[in-house]
Order: C-alpha cells, then sequence, then structure tokens
C-alpha cells in the first residue's frame, strides 16, 4: 500500500498554489483553548497551590499535598538509570556544554574618543523557569537544551517544571545539570505558577521551553502581560525541508523525512529537488520505512500536509527554501556547503549524508529549541544569549566631557531638552571654576 505519494511540481503551479503548498497546517489554538488557558491562568493567579492541585487532579489524574521533588529523590535518580543511558545522557551533556561555553560573548571594553570609556558586559538573567514537555514522552533531552545553557550563563534561580509523575529521565538529566528546585505540574497550570508565583513555586522573570497548545498558548498570555515574564519563543510544531539533489541516498532522506513528521499530527516535512529519479526513490522508500515505526497514525496525519517539490536546480530550492524559512533544514547534495552559501532563513541546518537531524535533536551540541512557523525569517535558535542580558556601562574622565560636552550641549539644545544639556553644563562650569577661577 502506497501511504504518501504528494509530489508537485514547482514551476507548473501558479504563484497562489505556490504559496499554498508552503502552508503550514492551522495551528489548532482555537477559542475554546484560548479560553480553557485563560481560566487555568487566572484560577492560578487568584488562588495558587489550591488551583494547581485542582488542575493536577482534573488534568493529569495525579494527587499529592506537594509538588516538589525532594532532593534526595533528585540524587537517587541516578541509580534507576541504566549505565548505558547514563554515558549518553552525558556524552549529549557534554557536546552541549563545549557549543555553550564557545558561545560566551567578548567583552567590549574600548574608548570611542579619548576620555570616553564604553563597555558592554553580560549578566545572567536572575531566576529562570524551565518547562520540559512530558504529556505524550517525557522530553529529558530538553532538559540539557535549557539547563546546560543557563548554567553556564551563571543563572542562579532555575525551577524547573514537567507534568505528573516526573520520570526518573527528567530527574536525572536534571541532577547532573544541577538542577534543585523540581516541581511536578505540566500544562497552563505550570505556566501560570512560575509567571505569577505560588505557595510553593517561586515566581521567575523568564520562561524557557516547549510544549503543547496549551503551554504554548499559556506562554503567549502570560507573557502579554504587562510586568508579566518573559519568554523564550512560542515552540510550535516541528518542521524540515530537505534540499537534495541525485547524488543524495534516497533511504537516508526517508529516514529523515519521517523522523520528524512522527514528532505529530501537525508536523511538516518537505523534499526539495531537481531529481525526479530521487523522488520517486524516496516515496518508495517513505512507503516502505513508516511501516516499521511505532507512531504510525500520527506519521500518516503529518504526511497528509506533507510535500515532494519538484524544481528546476538547485539554486531554486534554496530559494524555496528561504521563502519558507524551516526550523531544520537538511541539504544532501554532492557539494551541500555550496548551497548554504545561498540559505538565508533557518533555524538549524544539517550538511550532507551523515548529518541526521536527530544529531541536533540530542548529542551533537547544538540547541533543539528553534523558532518554528517561519520565524527564523527574523529569530534564532536558542543560546546562551537568551540567558542573558548585555548591560552597557561608560564612563568618563574630566577631559573626556569637556572634549565631548560642545556636542552634548548642540545635541540636547537641538531636541529642546534643557535639563540635559545643564547636566552637562553645571560640570563643565564646576571644573572652569576649579582650574580657572
Ligand atoms: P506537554 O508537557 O507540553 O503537555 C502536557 C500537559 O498538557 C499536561 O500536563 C496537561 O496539564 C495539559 N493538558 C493536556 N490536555 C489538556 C486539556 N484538554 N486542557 C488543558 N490542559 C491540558 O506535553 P505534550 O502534550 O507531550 O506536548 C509536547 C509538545 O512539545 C509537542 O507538541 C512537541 O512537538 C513540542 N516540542 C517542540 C519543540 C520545539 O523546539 N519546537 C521541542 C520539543 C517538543
Amino acid at each position: 500500500m502506497q501511504y504518501f505519494r504528494n509530489i508537485v511540481y514547482w514551476n507548473k503551479l501558479n504563484s497562489n498554489n505556490q504559496k499554498k503548498i508552503l502552508l503550514r497546517p492551522i495551528l489548532k489554538t482555537n477559542y475554546s483553548i484560548k479560553n480553557t488557558v485563560q481560566k487555568i491562568i487566572e484560577d492560578v493567579k487568584n488562588k495558587g497551590d489550591k488551583a494547581l492541585k485542582k488542575y493536577s487532579l482534573l488534568l493529569d489524574k495525579y494527587q499529592d499535598d506537594t509538588f516538589q521533588v525532594l532532593q534526595e529523590n533528585i540524587s537517587r535518580s541516578s541509580s534507576d538509570i541504566s549505565r548505558e543511558l547514563k554515558e549518553a545522557i552525558v556524552t549529549a551533556k557534554n557536546n552541549i556544554t563545549c557549543f555553550h561555553e564557545a558561545q560566551k560573548p567578548l567583552k567590549i571594553d574600548i574608548e570611542t574618543q579619548i576620555g570616553v570609556r564604553c563597555q558592554q558586559i553580560h549578566l545572567p538573567l536572575n531566576s529562570i523557569g524551565i518547562y520540559i514537555p512530558s504529556g505524550i514522552a517525557p522530553l529529558f533531552s530538553t532538559v540539557l537544551m535549557l539547563a546546560i545553557p543557563a548554567q553556564i550563563a551563571g543563572c542562579k534561580k532555575i525551577i524547573l517544571c514537567s507534568p505528573p509523575p516526573i520520570s526518573k529521565e527528567v530527574l536525572y538529566a536534571a541532577y547532573i545539570c544541577g538542577i534543585k528546585k523540581i516541581f511536578q505540574i505540566g500544562g497552563a497550570q505550570a505556566i501560570a505558577a512560575l509567571a505569577f508565583g505560588t505557595e510553593t513555586i517561586p515566581k521567575v522573570d523568564k520562561i524557557f521551553g516547549p510544549g503543547n497548545t496549551y503551554v504554548t498558548e499559556a506562554k503567549l498570555q502570560v507573557s502579554s502581560i504587562f510586568n508579566g515574564p518573559a519568554i523564550d519563543m512560542l515552540a510550535g510544531p516541528s518542521e524540515l525541508l530537505v534540499i537534495a539533489d541525485h547524488f543524495a541516498n534516497p533511504d537516508f532522506i526517508a529516514a529523515d523525512l519521517l523522523s520528524q513528521a512522527e514528532h505529530g499530527i501537525s508536523s511538516q516535512v518537505i523534499l526539495l529537488t531537481p531529481s525526479e529519479d530521487l523522488a520517486q526513490r524516496v516515496i518508495i522508500s517513505i512507503n516502505e520505512q513508516l511501516k516499521k515505526l511505532t507512531r504510525l497514525s500520527e506519521i500518516l496525519i503529518a504526511l497528509k500536509h506533507s510535500t515532494i517539490i519538484i524544481t528546476e536546480d538547485l539554486l531554486q530550492c534554496a530559494k524555496i527554501s528561504n521563502i519558507y524559512a524551516p526550523e531544520h533544514l537538511i541539504i544532501q547534495t554532492k557539494s551541500p556547503r555550496k548551497i548554504l552559501d545561498y540559505i538565508f532563513n533557518a533555524s538549524s541546518i544539517f550538511l550532507g549524508s551523515w548529518s541526521p537531524e536527530s544529531a541536533g535533536d540530542y548529542a551533537s551540541g547544538t540547541n533543539h529549541v528553534l523558532p518554528t512557523y517561519g520565524k527564523s525569517l527574523t529569530n534564532s535558535a536558542l543560546g546562551l544569549a537568551d540567558f542573558q542580558k548585555r548591560v552597557l556601562v561608560q564612563e568618563l574622565t574630566s577631559q573626556g566631557l569637556i572634549n565631548l560636552s560642545n556636542t552634548l550641549e548642540i545635541l540636547s539644545s537641538a531636541e529642546k531638552l534643557e535639563g540635559h544639556k545643564n547636566a552637562v553644563k553645571v560640570r563643565i562650569d564646576f571644573l572652569k571654576e576649579k582650574y580657572n577661577g
């Protein structure tokens, strides 16, 4: 049986259909989800832990007097994990640490003119919340992606929330990343707790982490409230675009497309290739390989809004990819780095036959929290900078101020800000009096 056979020729489509073929599946954030989330947020804001208990029972069938995981249970998680898995987590941790350590920004400390010293320093965010999704499966790899840059940045207060019952893998990943405050609470109620604080869960300044539509909607709502927390991004359903030529291995491409389609029913995968022959072989391989995968029903729905597009040449592939601005972009061509020169919009790029997206999802070292839904047009993958803030420092000597005073007085007068001009003038008058008088 052929499950997947969506194939189109780009140059045969009119411009309307070209746009249509690159549309993402409609995000299922309808009014009912918005209202549900709004109600949960209001409840948690007004009733604190009492509301958390109610929603934990209602939505996660979980009942307990406390949400906080005891320190001894965090430390004990190590004994519940196989040696094999522990080693894999540690390898991933080392690579993610290595890549994020390298993102430490250069210190800027320069004299813009004599006696005028300007600096840019980087300070950690004071308090952050990290949300680890766990509805369908506990995504413990996300603990590494969030906690490692937070620790490198030097964030002092890190609060982790994940739906109950929290998995031993999440606990172990948190343990080796040195996270001590862990709460078993999920969904919109966890985001609301982090945004406003409750009797047991501390309020934070910024909330990080992906999640389902309830979590994403909650992040959107709390961050729009005046004085609400900042958020990292709205990390939507996963997407993958592959650019390939006839040198590529069709089985590798099929496997990569399926690996993203299995993320969920709203995921989307696209193959761009000038080779019809490759396209046909990829279709055969997809239909063969998907039979062996466990999440077949999700994959089949995701494949309904996924397509293979035949292009004129590789340059056209790059142009279409730039319009789509994918979350993940795999380039499997004879010379992938040549194509890279033509790519302007993508969140995370995988070059060559030996770079499956799974490598970036888990352990190559790059972050897997990425802008989706075309946001790579202006936004970037999560990185160390998201856990820090830039602070500017300036220090003028008396001679520096004298040198700059004329410029400052002219500019402030022109903007009719006499107070600004005066703040310079009183100092210059003081200096004149001291040295001349
Ligand atoms: P989740 O932790 O996000 O959601 C589970 C919570 O949803 C539960 O605790 C429950 O409280 C709440 N919930 C469930 N049904 C509800 C309802 N009817 N009303 C109100 N609340 C309800 O876990 P998940 O469901 O497995 O979703 C994880 C998501 O994260 C996936 O969609 C995945 O694609 C996405 N993700 C995205 C990225 C990225 O970088 N873009 C990375 C990893 C995961």
